[in-house]
């Protein structure tokens, strides 16, 4: 029996099942991992595939959040009418 397998087994892990990568089609193992999560893992050296897989920093990049676009005011906002009035009234001169 392989060592890592049974090292795995011995944390808790159970093997479900065979299949591939949808993203690099490499083959992998499906295992339960002692918090019931499933986890895909590489089929020869069982180490986790999502460190291994040459798809998942590729797709790590386009999942990320696009930058926020810092937006520099081009023009001052322009004074209005209104503006004008209230300056009167307070006693300033707007012009
Ligand atoms: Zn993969």
């Amino acid at each position: 029996m392989n060592l890592a397998r049974s090292a795995l087994k011995e944390k808790g892990y159970y093997f479900t099942g065979d299949g591939h990568c949808r993203f690099c089609r490499r083959g992998i193992e499906w295992w339960v991992t002692p918090n019931d999560k499933t986890q895909p893992r590489d089929r020869v050296t069982l180490t986790p595939h999502a460190a291994t897989c040459p798809a998942g920093k590729q797709r790590a990049k386009q999942q990320a959040p696009p930058k926020p676009q810092l937006k520099l005011p081009t023009a001052q906002p322009r004074r209005t009418r209104a503006d004008d009035a209230f300056l009167r009234e307070i006693g300033v001169d707007p012009s």
